[in-house]
């Protein structure tokens, strides 16, 4: 475990200098299936895997969960190193800001629609400690979970922008059973909310389905999706919108063969889910389906 910027450099350093590639998984810690999943790839692809463990406060805002996100340092240290991380980075928040913050990174257009019209400021909070943690890791492949859709948008962007030297990869969504997306804020669901709650996966492939068959029409594909959320009183929905997948923007229409995003945010409860799914305009089967979504997109 390191706990400090230096500690974290001079280990990698090292590594690079033996000509070992690095990996680095940034999470906020509580740790499921899905983050080990992450920690798996980068491990498979990687001579040495740090997994950062960090609850980040600059990308909470007023009334957020930032105090009552689960923590639990030693649980994740286990569960990241059964995955086959090799060091865990877990800075506190004076190792991570000494001082108040006076640069930011704000990567525009991308951050200001979907989670970033419910969540002012999160994305320029995720962008800076993401450039913080690359330049405290220094050359790597950086591994991001699809199921944060906009993240790794805003993400790769900033990396390639910024110049950074890191590789960011994008892995599939790691689901329940009944096709819950894992997520460390799962916990907060009652148990008649966790019987719900799947129907967000529900709604996603019946968008899915609708643009394999053909359908190119951006509005029609929300509004199979927003009317099979309103079957279920408990959802506040935020959205359910069908995209480009890299400029997150619904054009006028969809043409045939052109890859579609539809993302989904809903409020159940004390819980804000989100999630997504890929498909492409006309095209069965459908290439980004549960199943045949094993690749991890750069890798
Ligand atoms: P978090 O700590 O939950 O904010 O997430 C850390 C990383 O894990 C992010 O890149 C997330 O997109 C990714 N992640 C979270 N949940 C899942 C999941 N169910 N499947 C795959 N990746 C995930």
């Amino acid at each position: 475990m390191a706990t400090t910027a230096a500690e974290l450099g001079a280990r990698l350093d090292s590594a690079r200098a033996g000509g070992l590639s690095v990996g680095l998984v940034p999470t906020m810690g509580a740790l499921h299936r899905g983050h080990g999943e992450l920690i798996r790839l980068a491990a498979d692809q990687c001579d040495v895997t740090v997994v950062s463990v960090f609850v980040n406060p600059l990308q909470f805002g007023a009334g957020e969960d930032f105090e009552a996100y689960p923590r639990d340092l030693n649980a994740d240290a286990e569960l990241a190193g059964r995955a086959g991380a090799d060091l865990v980075f877990a800075p506190s928040v004076s190792e991570m800001y000494p001082s108040p913050i006076q640069t930011t990174v704000h990567v525009d257009g991308l951050t200001t629609v979907l989670e970033g019209a419910f969540r002012p400021g999160h994305f320029d909070g995720v962008s800076t400690v993401v450039a913080k943690l690359f330049a405290m890791t220094g050359r790597c492949r950086a591994y991001f979970g699809q199921k944060d859709w906009q993240q790794l948008a805003v993400v790769r962007r900033m990396a390639s922008d910024l110049s950074m030297p890191v590789q960011v990869i994008g892995c599939p969504t790691v689901r329940e059973d009944d096709g819950l997306a894992l997520s460390s804020r799962n916990i907060y669901l009652t148990p008649t909310e966790r019987e719900v709650a799947p129907l967000i996966h529900v709604a996603l492939q019946a968008g899915a389905q609708l643009v394999a068959d053909g359908e190119t029409d951006p509005v029609t594909i929300s509004s199979v999706m927003v009317a099979v959320l309103a079957t279920e009183l408990a959802f506040d929905l935020h959205y359910a919108v069908a995209v480009d997948p890299d400029s997150l923007q619904s054009p006028p229409a969809f043409n045939p063969g052109d890859p579609v995003r539809l993302l989904v945010a809903a409020r159940l409860g004390r819980a804000r889910l989100i999630d997504n799914a890929g498909a492409i305009v006309g095209l069965h089967p459908n290439p980004y389906d549960r199943k045949a979504d094993t690749t991890c997109a750069g890798a």
